[in-house]
């Protein structure tokens, strides 16, 4: 599987990291939309957010996602911010492995 998330995850492809725990990273987007555009990423691959289960299982690792996106903001400083996740082809998702863009304005 040649996943570009799994890569940089595996310090296999660039990115700059700007957060990383057990469970999540987050780097900088190469295309950035907003003056600060970070992804958090899940370590684990999964293709899309909508393949997370209608359980308390899926619950956890979703708020496991945005609470390391509000953790990540935080840490950058970001006094608002948008988040926004592309869910599937029809949802303009580029990158099938679940991510959050967090993309803010600085002071
Ligand atoms: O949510 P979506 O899948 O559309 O966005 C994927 C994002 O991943 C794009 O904004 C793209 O610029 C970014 N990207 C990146 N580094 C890569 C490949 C893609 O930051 N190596």
């Amino acid at each position: 599987m040649d996943c570009i998330f799994c890569r940089i995850v595996r310090k296999e492809a660039p990115a700059r990291m700007v957060y990383e725990d057990e469970a999540f990273v987050a780097f900088h987007d190469i295309r950035p939309k907003a003056p600060v555009h970070v992804l958090v990423v899940p370590k684990a691959h999964v293709e899309k957010l909508s393949d997370y289960p209608d359980t308390e299982e899926g619950e956890k690792a979703l708020g496991a996602l945005f609470r390391t996106a509000n953790r990540v903001a935080r840490s950058l400083g970001l006094p608002g911010y948008k988040l926004t996740v592309h869910v599937g082809e029809e949802g303009g998702q580029e990158v099938f492995h679940v991510h959050v863009h967090v993309m803010g304005w600085p002071r």
